[in-house]
């Protein structure tokens, strides 16, 4: 018998009706015979509001109350959606991250699944129930209430289908589909029927949220098969499968964009042997996330440093900063929010060069400066002013001409139009 684990993010559960409609979407899945595990995140913008009153009560609140109140977003949601479901005459049970067994490790805020103890939910589903679990949420390995990280029920939901082993996991959300870039950047974006976890991985960190990182880590390690699809239509989605499945290489398949990250400077930086480790190593012992670096060319035995961190690790970062200009003899540093990073992803780049060259041509022609680079084998990312953005995925979305169904040879990755 099928069994499958269906998520239904923010939007789609955002009001009374729309919850009441994916609750018959739950219900008609179910009368096909299906086994259905149904993973629900908090409706529409209440963990916003949350935080949002945290912050109006408490400058500093503490990572585990913060967790406590966060969960409550889901629960609201769970038990809404077995209420909706029991209305239309089918047995619905909801449970909490806990009680679905979801045991993370301890750290708040960003909890990461250890384990999950699925036997009470398969009990459940094995006596014909809906069973609604809350997703972002766990319990840690010291029975403290956790959340998984913003977008944290789609590691929820692939985590549920990797331990009930289900044959898909069905992300049900507010647009189509991955696209080949954020719709509401770029609106003639192209929904890509296919994309591989590798591909996924690079979009997600790059800042597609349609799939929030570690769902996308979890299902590659457990091989889950995901269904990304809208809630409000029946309309086939994206499946997002092993790079071996797919027919077809595109050279680039997607444009991200992010504007969570600043930069950091730190200048005149005495340039000797051993200076970047020592750079580097508090902030990761700090826990920090750097991205991407430059070394600016030394003058007179001194140089620029800048590197690219998440806005939210600023408050953490800054004293380390502080204390490290001084300890290596640097003049100081400067912080600058107002940058936003682009990324073009594609598993085919990796055979295939002049794509790089095609999107530095893409962003000269319209001006936009770039100040930093970095790149995988199958990612370039440049980081440009956060007001250019939006412009700059668009220009690089028409350069690769991802809206039209075609896969593009190198060669036309060759040389700029005008040239
Ligand atoms: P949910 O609440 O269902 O989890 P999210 O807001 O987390 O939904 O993710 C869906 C959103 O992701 C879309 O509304 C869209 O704006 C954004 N998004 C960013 N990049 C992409 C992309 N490449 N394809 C589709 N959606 C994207
Ligand atoms: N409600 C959580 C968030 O807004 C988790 C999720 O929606 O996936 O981040
Ligand atoms: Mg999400």
């Amino acid at each position: 018998m099928t069994l499958v684990v269906q998520k239904f993010g923010g939007t789609s559960v955002g009001t009374p009706e729309r919850m009441r409609r994916v609750a018959e979407r739950i219900v008609a899945t179910a009368d096909t015979g299906a086994t259905v595990c149904v993973v629900v995140s908090a409706m529409g913008h209440t963990t916003d509001e949350l935080l949002d009153l945290a912050a109006q009560v408490s400058s500093r609140p503490q990572p585990r109350e913060l967790d406590m109140l966060l969960t409550a977003g889901e629960r609201i949601s769970m038990a809404l959606l077995a209420m909706a479901i029991g209305d239309l005459g089918r047995d619905a049970v909801s449970f909490t991250g806990s009680q679905a067994g979801i045991v993370t490790d301890t750290q708040h805020g960003k909890a990461k699944i250890l384990e999950v103890r699925v036997d009470r939910v398969r009990e459940a589903l094995d006596q014909g129930r809906i069973a609604i679990v809350a997703g972002f949420q766990g319990v840690s390995t010291d029975a403290n209430v956790t959340t998984l990280g913003r977008g944290g029920s789609d590691t929820t939901a692939v985590a549920m289908a990797a331990a009930l082993g289900a044959d898909v996991c069905e992300i049900y959300t507010d647009v189509e589909g991955v696209f080949s870039a954020d719709p509401r950047v770029v609106p003639a974006a192209r929904k890509l029927p296919v994309v591989s976890y590798e591909e996924m991985l690079e979009l997600s960190s790059a800042g597609a949220k349609v799939l929030a990182l570690r769902s996308v880590e979890y299902a590659r390690t457990h091989g889950v098969r995901i269904h990304v699809r809208s809630t409000f239509t029946e309309t086939e989605g994206t499946w997002v499968v092993e790079e071996a499945e797919m027919l077809e290489q595109a050279i680039v398949s997607g444009i991200a964009s992010d504007k969570g990250e600043a930069k950091v400077t730190m200048v005149g930086v005495p340039d000797h042997p051993g200076i970047a480790g020592r750079l580097f190593r508090p902030l990761a012992d700090g826990g920090i996330h750097i991205d991407m670096i430059v070394q600016n060319v030394s003058a007179a035995g001194f140089t620029d440093i800048s590197f690219t961190l998440p806005k939210a690790e600023l408050g953490t970062a800054d004293p380390i900063l502080r204390e490290l200009a001084e300890q290596i003899g640097a003049s100081g540093h400067q912080v600058d929010e107002d940058i936003g990073k682009l990324s073009v992803v594609g598993a085919g780049m990796r055979s295939h060069p002049g794509v790089a060259a095609a999107m530095f041509e893409a962003l000269a022609d319209a001006g936009i400066n770039i100040e930093i680079i970095s790149t995988s084998p199958i990612r370039i990312s440049c980081v440009v002013r956060a007001g250019e953005l939006d412009r700059a995925v668009e220009v690089v979305h028409e350069r690769f001409r991802l809206t039209e169904e075609v896969l593009l040879q190198s060669d036309e990755f060759g040389a700029s139009p005008r040239s």
